[in-house]
C-alpha cells in the first residue's frame, strides 16, 4: 500500500523525523514504516519502528499496518541479533502516558539484551486468586468481534 505521510500531527517528533525534518539514524525504510535508532537508548542498539503515518495508540492502527508491524520486527530483530551478536531482544510498545508512551505516535521498540537485569523490569507479586477470575471477566466480557 502506498503512503505518503498523509497522515501527520503537527508537533509530532516521529511525523517530523518520518518527513526528514528532524534528523534520524535511518536502519530501515518502507512506503509504510521507518525504524531509526533511539536517541536514549535502553541498552546499545535500541531502536524504533515507526509508521509514517500519524496514529497516537494500537487502538487507532488501521489493522493494515498491525499486519505489517510484527513480520517487520521478526526481520529487523533477527538483523539486531546477527549484526549485533546479542542473543535475545524486548519487543514493547507502550499505550497511554499512564504506560510510560512519551511520544503519542505509535511504535514498537526492539531493545537488544545481553545479560539479565540489564532492565529492571521486576516480577509481579503473585495474583489475588479472589479476584482473578472478576478481573478476567472484565476483560472476555467487552471482547469485541
Ligand atoms: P515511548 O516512551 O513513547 O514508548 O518511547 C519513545 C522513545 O522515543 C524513547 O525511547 C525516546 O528515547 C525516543 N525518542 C524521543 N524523541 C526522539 C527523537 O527526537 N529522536 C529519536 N531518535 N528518538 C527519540
Ligand atoms: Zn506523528
Amino acid at each position: 500500500m502506498t503512503n505518503n505521510n498523509a497522515k501527520a500531527a503537527e508537533g509530532c517528533v516521529f511525523c517530523q523525523i518520518a518527513a526528514g525534518r528532524i534528523p534520524s539514524i535511518r536502519i530501515y525504510e518502507d512506503e509504510d514504516f521507518i525504524a531509526f535508532m533511539d536517541i536514549a537508548p535502553q541498552t546499545e542498539g535500541h531502536f524504533l519502528i515507526v509508521p509514517r503515518d500519524h496514529y497516537p495508540t494500537l487502538e487507532e492502527m488501521p489493522e493494515f499496518l498491525l499486519a505489517r508491524a510484527l513480520p517487520l520486527a521478526q526481520k529487523l530483530g533477527r538483523a539486531a541479533m546477527t549484526g549485533l551478536g546479542v542473543p535475545g531482544f524486548n519487543l514493547l510498545q507502550n499505550n497511554g502516558a499512564v504506560a510510560g508512551q512519551v511520544v503519542p505516535h505509535w511504535h514498537l521498540h526492539i531493545i537488544p539484551r545481553r545479560q539479565e537485569g540489564e532492565i529492571p523490569f521486576k516480577a509481579g507479586a503473585p495474583a489475588d486468586l479472589t479476584r482473578l477470575p472478576f478481573v478476567a471477566e472484565n476483560i472476555r466480557g467487552n471482547i469485541c468481534q
